[in-house]
C-alpha cells in the first residue's frame, strides 16, 4: 500500500516493528480474546494481533485503506475490517459483531455457506447511508438498564442513526443486531491517531461496556499527564483514573513512525477499573472536579465558589468539613479526596444534574 498519508486522520504509520512486542505483551493477549483495534492503517498492528487473538474487529475511517485491508485478511474469518469513526459507534457493538461470527464458526452454524460476516456488513453498508456502513449493528439491548449506566446516556456517544426504528431487512441469514444483553468481555489496542486521543479514550471508558483493557498508542507528554500523581494531576487525569488505572509501558521514539511526527509516543496500558474509583455518581463527581480545575493555579475554594456560584464561607466550611485544606490547588488532591469533597457537598453545591454531556466532555475539554 503506497498511499500518501493522510495528515488530518493522524496516519503515522509504525514503521519500526521492534515497538509491536511491548505493545503485544502489554495487552496480554489469549487466543480466546476478542480485540477492537481502532485505526488498523496499513495492518503492521493488525497482522501481529489476528495471529494471536480468537477474534479481531479493525475499525478503520479511511475508505482508500478497506479493500487493501480486507483482501489481506480475507483468508482470516477471524478478523473484521469495518469502514466507520469509532467515535460513532459503541465500541462494544464492533466488538460483538466478531464475537457472534466467531461463535457461529465454531458451531459451524451456518446457513449460508458463502455468506461471510464482510459481505454481511458490506451488504448492509449498500442499503444505507455509504457513511454510516454499520448502523444496523446497534441492538436494541443495549439501552437495557443493567447494561447501561444512567451517566453514559450522553446522545452524543450514540448516532442517531443507530437508533434507527425500522432497520433494513437483511437477506443475509446472520441476524441483524448483536445480542448484547449478556455482557462481552474485550480489548482494545490501537495506535490512536492523535487528533482524537481524548475523545476516543473518553468514548471508549465511558462506554456501556468498555475495554477490560486497552493498550494504546498516544503522544508521550499525554501518557505523562494521564499517569500523573497528586501534586501534577489535571482534568485529563483525574478523568482517565477514575475509569481505570494507567500505566507508561514503554516510550516510543518519533522515527518509529512513517511520515515522522514531530513528538515521541508512549505505549499506554489502561486496566479498566469494575466500578469506578470513588463511589460518587460520575455526574456529580465531575461537577466538582471540573469546578475544581476551573482556573489554572487558583486555590481550591476560589475556584469552587466562582465555578458553582456559592458563597466562599460556605466553600470554606465545606472544604473544612471534607478534611481538605481550602487554601490547596485542585492538581494536588487525590482521587480519594475529591470523592470526600463530594460527599460532604452542601446542600446545593450541586444544584441540579449536570448535562449528560458536560459529564462526557471531561476527557476531552483537559487540555
Ligand atoms: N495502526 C496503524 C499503525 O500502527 O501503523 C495506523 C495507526 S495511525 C496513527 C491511525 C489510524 O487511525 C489511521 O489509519 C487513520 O486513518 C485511522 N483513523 C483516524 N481517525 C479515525 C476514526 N475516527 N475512526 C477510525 N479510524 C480512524
Amino acid at each position: 500500500m503506497s498511499l500518501p498519508a493522510k495528515k488530518s486522520l493522524g496516519q503515522n504509520f509504525l514503521s519500526d516493528r521492534r515497538y509491536l512486542a511491548p505493545i503485544l505483551d502489554a495487552s496480554e493477549l489469549t487466543p480466546s480474546d476478542a480485540v477492537l483495534e481502532i485505526g488498523p492503517g496499513k495492518g503492521v498492528l493488525t497482522e501481529a494481533l489476528a495471529a494471536r487473538v480468537g477474534c479481531l474487529a479493525a475499525v478503520e475511517l479511511d475508505d482508500r485503506l478497506i479493500e487493501p485491508l480486507r483482501q489481506r485478511f480475507a483468508d482470516r474469518p477471524h478478523v473484521h475490517i469495518i469502514h466507520a469513526d469509532i467515535l460513532e459507534h459503541a465500541p462494544e457493538t464492533l466488538v460483538a459483531v466478531c464475537i457472534r461470527e466467531r461463535r457461529r464458526l465454531e458451531t459451524r452454524d451456518w446457513r449460508s455457506s458463502d455468506s461471510t460476516t464482510e459481505q454481511f456488513v458490506q451488504s448492509q453498508a449498500l442499503s444505507q447511508s455509504p457513511n454510516l456502513p454499520i448502523s444496523n449493528l446497534q441492538s436494541p439491548n443495549l439501552q437495557s438498564p443493567n447494561l447501561q449506566s444512567p451517566n453514559l446516556q450522553s446522545p452524543n456517544l450514540q448516532s442517531p442513526n443507530l437508533q434507527s426504528p425500522n432497520p433494513p431487512i437483511s437477506q443475509s441469514p446472520i441476524p441483524q443486531s448483536p445480542n448484547l444483553q449478556s455482557p462481552i468481555s474485550y480489548k482494545v489496542v490501537a495506535n490512536l491517531p492523535y487528533y482524537i486521543t481524548s475523545l476516543a479514550l473518553r468514548h471508549l471508558l465511558e462506554a456501556a461496556q468498555p475495554p477490560t483493557l486497552a493498550v494504546v498508542m498516544v503522544q508521550w507528554e499525554v501518557a505523562q499527564r494521564i499517569c500523573a500523581q497528586p501534586g501534577d494531576l489535571s482534568l485529563l487525569a483525574v478523568s482517565v483514573q477514575f475509569y481505570a488505572q494507567p500505566r507508561i509501558v514503554q516510550r516510543v521514539p518519533a522515527a518509529a513512525f512513517s511520515p515522522r511526527p514531530k513528538v515521541d509516543s508512549a505505549i499506554l496500558q489502561l486496566r479498566t477499573r469494575a466500578q469506578p474509583a470513588v463511589d460518587v455518581a460520575p455526574e456529580d463527581f465531575f461537577t466538582v472536579v471540573r469546578a475544581g480545575f476551573s482556573q489554572k493555579r487558583k486555590q481550591l475554594h476560589n475556584c469552587l465558589s466562582t465555578a458553582l456560584g456559592l458563597e466562599k464561607q460556605a466553600v470554606q466550611q465545606w472544604l473544612t468539613t471534607a478534611g481538605i485544606e481550602s487554601t490547596r490547588r485542585a492538581e494536588t488532591l487525590t482521587l480519594e479526596e475529591w470523592g470526600r469533597v463530594c460527599h460532604m457537598a452542601p446542600r446545593g453545591a450541586l444544584p441540579a444534574p449536570i448535562g449528560i454531556n458536560k459529564v462526557t466532555q471531561q476527557i476531552a475539554k483537559s487540555p
